[in-house]
């Protein structure tokens, strides 16, 4: 990775689902070689220690009550530092690719001719239900699970069609889909799913901060909100969050999450 350093590259790297912890060892690497670091709203700071202390750190969010930066402004802000021959590391929640607009980034940056590396990342769409003992799959249950999105963003068609995904698969996991939860359950139950199939929403899954409520699909978004559950958070649906009473005290025992350790 080194010989790089003099031609500027951006790498697009996963952080994972939030535990610091979670992010590849190949993540990490190019953090570390990292001499400006843009990242968003979903990167938890603790990362970002693995980079060098004295590199530029810019958080490039969306998610905030202030000016929002637009996708164009992020490509050219990588565009800029790449070209001036630094070493970038874009720092996009999960994987970079699911949901996470960073396809739209690897080709602004293809267009300006930017060398560009993605790191693949766990998405949360998998992790936070794992780290809560909920298998996406599991034999004999779910042998199929479907990732969707609850916002389709502004202006464009919804992409995913809830009636007939009711009955096409096992598990449904829905990524920034709380604000139309009682929409979402209420055409899943009307398209065939069993008003009483489980229903789990988690919110800063695997992190410090984590809160969920599982409750039968009918009754979820009374659930969420008598809990105060607020966004980003994610929803899953399927028999498997059933056997989370069978999973769900391996799960923190075994390796306390010290994100210290690891820097
Ligand atoms: N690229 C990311 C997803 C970006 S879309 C990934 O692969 O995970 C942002 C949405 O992801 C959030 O609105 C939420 O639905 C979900 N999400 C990401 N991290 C999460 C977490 N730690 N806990 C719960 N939901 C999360």
């Amino acid at each position: 990775m080194e010989d790089i350093r003099s031609r500027g590259i951006v790498y697009l790297v996963g952080a994972g689902p939030g535990d610091p912890e979670l992010i590849t060892m190949k993540g990490a690497k190019a953090l570390s070689l990292a001499e400006v670091v843009v990242y968003d709203a979903l990167v938890q700071e603790g990362l970002l220690k693995m980079a060098p202390e004295d590199a530029n750190f810019l958080y490039m969010g969306k998610r905030c009550g202030r000016t929002c930066p637009s996708q164009d402004e992020i490509n050219d802000m990588l565009i800029k530092h790449a070209g001036e021959g630094k070493v970038v590391v874009r720092l996009k929640g999960g994987d970079p690719f699911v949901f996470g607009r960073g396809g739209e980034e690897v080709l602004a940056l293809g267009r300006a001719g930017i060398p560009c590396e993605v790191v693949p990342g766990v998405t949360s769409g998998v992790a936070v239900p794992t780290s809560m003992g909920i298998p996406v799959t599991h034999r004999g249950v779910s042998g199929s699970v479907a990732f969707v999105t609850g916002h389709p963003g502004s202006g464009l068609e919804d992409p995913v069609v809830w009636e007939s995904l009711a009955k096409a698969v096992s598990t449904i996991v829905i990524y920034m889909g709380l604000t139309r939860l009682p929409e979402i359950a209420d055409r899943l139950i009307k398209a065939g799913l069993p008003a009483d199939t489980p229903a789990a929403v988690v919110s800063q899954g695997t992190g410090a901060e984590q809160r969920q409520v599982v409750a039968p699909l009918s009754g979820i978004n009374d659930a969420v909100s008598a809990a105060g559950i607020e966004t980003p958070a994610l929803i899953i649906i399927g028999k498997v969050v059933g056997l989370r009473k069978h999973f769900a005290t391996l799960a923190a025992a075994a390796l306390p999450s010290e994100p210290a350790k690891i820097v």
